[in-house]
């Protein structure tokens, strides 16, 4: 039987990624999938004759670039789409245009156009300082090695430099909510909702809720990283889990997609391989997974596998997403009203105030639909007019809040869902109903089913202080270990967490390697 150094789980993009590097320091990899398609929740899939959508990740902010150019993802297909804007609209036509650090349109004020780029320059250089600690593995605060106190005198240097009034502000900030930082700063309320919608995209969390400064900057790594904008992927995101297969695949990675691992096989007392859903068994050095730590641990080693404890601390591990997705198939280009035509390809969201978002988030605590979304829109065909029939149009839109779970069940609700947001999308496309002919909403339970990920979470596991950094995904199986000798995690569910980074990916490759067992 072919023994493997590593079997990495998953072909998502951090499992693709981990499995190239492993790859490319001569490590023997096997890749495996359940889905057909590379690329995880980096996906494409047709939604009626001709129209091309994201199905799950809509946008890229956080690739990092040493990445692309290490995997020479351009060289296997990869195109990024330019920077865009963000339009934030508001009811009454006086939209806020977001353009790098600047703000335009005919409601903001001087004073908050001067704030903002202070705001933004502050947390750019906590961002910078983050990326730091994005880029290795979180160091352990109690048994740490001599690696980990190298990474913690780097930050502690970084902290220092960072000036005394950064160094205040950013222990004061992280742990609070975005919400007051937003009053602390700024007059308008679209504004202000605007950057709140940045720091609780993917999460469960509202404005008001403690630590969604900290998410907020995790977002701001994407701009540390020396991303302008959010940006699309041309040809649709699949197109990204293309690039990462092909190069994977040329740095010889063996590839099996379709098949799911249906168990981790723990003999004596480690990990020595995994079982396929065809009744294949396989051995390796390293399982290597990239599918969630719920999914990883519960399902596929089994609680009987671990420690009671550590069964305990995977039961815990807050998973439920609040993101829903809305997919239109178009018969020709809507008309947001206030917005110009070439303006309708950058990013639009409706955010109309944190207390609306907050007030959104409210009944879905209980299990209940809200009837007050909060969305962040993309018209990807306009820049890539591949993804529809010639003058018609995708429109697909993350969409805040949708519970994973309802109270009466998501049997019927789901129309009641999609008529609630078309009526609330009218309001600022009036008309866009008729232009129809294929119409998708996703619930996070939908995600959870299509793509493995459980309670549909963007970040595989909530991304909150407790549950992040040198706590990712939880005590007993951070810095990319497993709790049994043998196996490890390098998906959004280990350091530093979720979207489309692909530092999971490389950092626990980096910690693999370095560990030496693969020999
Ligand atoms: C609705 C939604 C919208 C999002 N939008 C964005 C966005 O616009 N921008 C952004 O940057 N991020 C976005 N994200 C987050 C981002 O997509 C994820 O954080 C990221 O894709 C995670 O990558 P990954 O490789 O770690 O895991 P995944 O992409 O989840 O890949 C894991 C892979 O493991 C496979 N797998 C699971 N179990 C098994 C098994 N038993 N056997 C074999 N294979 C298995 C799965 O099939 C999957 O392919 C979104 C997430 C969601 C849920």
């Amino acid at each position: 039987m072919t023994k493997y150094d590593a079997i990495v789980i998953g072909a998502g993009h951090n499992g693709l990624i981990t499995s190239s590097y492993l790859a490319k320091a001569g490590k023997k990899v096997l890749v495996v999938d359940g889905r057909t398609h590379a690329g995880g929740c980096a996906s494409t899939k047709v939604i009626a004759n001709g129209f091309h959508i994201s199905d799950c990740a809509q946008w890229v902010h956080q690739l990092d670039g040493a990445i692309v150019k290490d995997l020479s993802l351009e060289m296997h297909g990869l195109r990024l789409g330019k920077s865009k804007r963000t339009l934030a609209l508001q009811a009454n036509g006086d939209h806020l245009t977001i353009d790098g650090d600047s703000l335009s349109g005919a409601g903001i004020n001087a004073s908050d156009k001067k704030a903002y780029k202070e705001f933004k320059s502050q947390m750019r250089a906590f961002a910078k300082l983050m990326l730091k600690l994005y880029r290795t593995r979180a160091p352990k605060l109690v048994e740490s090695d001599r690696g980990d106190k190298m990474t913690l005198l780097s930050l502690g240097l970084g902290l220092k430099m960072m000036g005394r009034k950064n160094r205040q502000d950013m222990m004061r900030l992280v742990l609070i909510n975005i919400y007051d930082v937003m009053n602390e700063h700024f007059d308008h309320d679209g504004l202000k909702a605007a950057v709140a919608l940045d720091a609780i995209t993917g999460t469960n969390m509202g404005p008001r809720s403690p630590n969604t400064v900290f998410t907020y900057i995790h977002r701001m790594v994407g701009e540390a990283l020396g991303n302008r904008g959010v940006a699309q992927v041309m040809g649709g995101m699949g197109s990204l889990g293309g690039a990462l297969l092909s190069s994977a695949k040329t740095h010889g990675v063996e590839v099996r997609l379709g098949e799911a691992v249906t168990r981790i096989i723990k003999t004596d007392d480690r990990v020595t391989g995994v079982e396929l859903s065809s009744g294949d068994v396989l051995e390796a050095t390293a399982v290597v997974s990239s599918a969630d730590p719920t999914t990883t641990y519960r399902d596929l080693l089994g609680y009987r596998n671990i420690e009671a404890g550590q069964a305990r601390r995977v039961e815990q591990y807050r998973t439920r997403s609040g993101t829903g997705k809305l997919h239109l198939a178009l018969s020709g280009l809507p008309s947001f009203t206030g917005v110009s035509p070439e303006d309708h390809s950058q990013r639009l969201i409706i955010a109309p105030s944190m207390d609306a978002m907050e007030t959104g988030l409210n009944p879905i605590k209980y299990k209940e639909l809200t009837s007050q979304h909060v969305f962040d829109i993309s018209i990807p065909s306009i820049e890539d007019p591949t993804l529809a029939p010639a003058g018609q149009h995708v429109l697909t839109a993350l969409v805040h809040y949708v519970p994973y779970e309802l109270k009466t069940g998501w049997e019927g609700v789901r129309e009641q869902l999609l008529e609630s947001l078309l009526v609330q999308l009218e309001v600022y496309a009036p008309g866009i109903r008729t232009l129809i002919v294929a119409s998708e909403i996703l619930v996070p339970e939908d995600f959870e089913v299509s793509h493995g990920v459980t309670g549909g979470n963007w970040h595989h596991g909530e991304l909150s202080i407790d549950q992040a950094l040198m706590m990712r995904p939880f005590p007993g199986s951070t810095q990319y270990t497993g709790s049994v000798e043998g196996l490890y995690l390098c998906g959004a569910g280990s350091h530093p967490g979720g979207s489309l980074m692909g530092l999971a990916g490389k950092n626990a490759a980096e910690e693999i390697l370095k560990q030496g067992v693969l020999s």
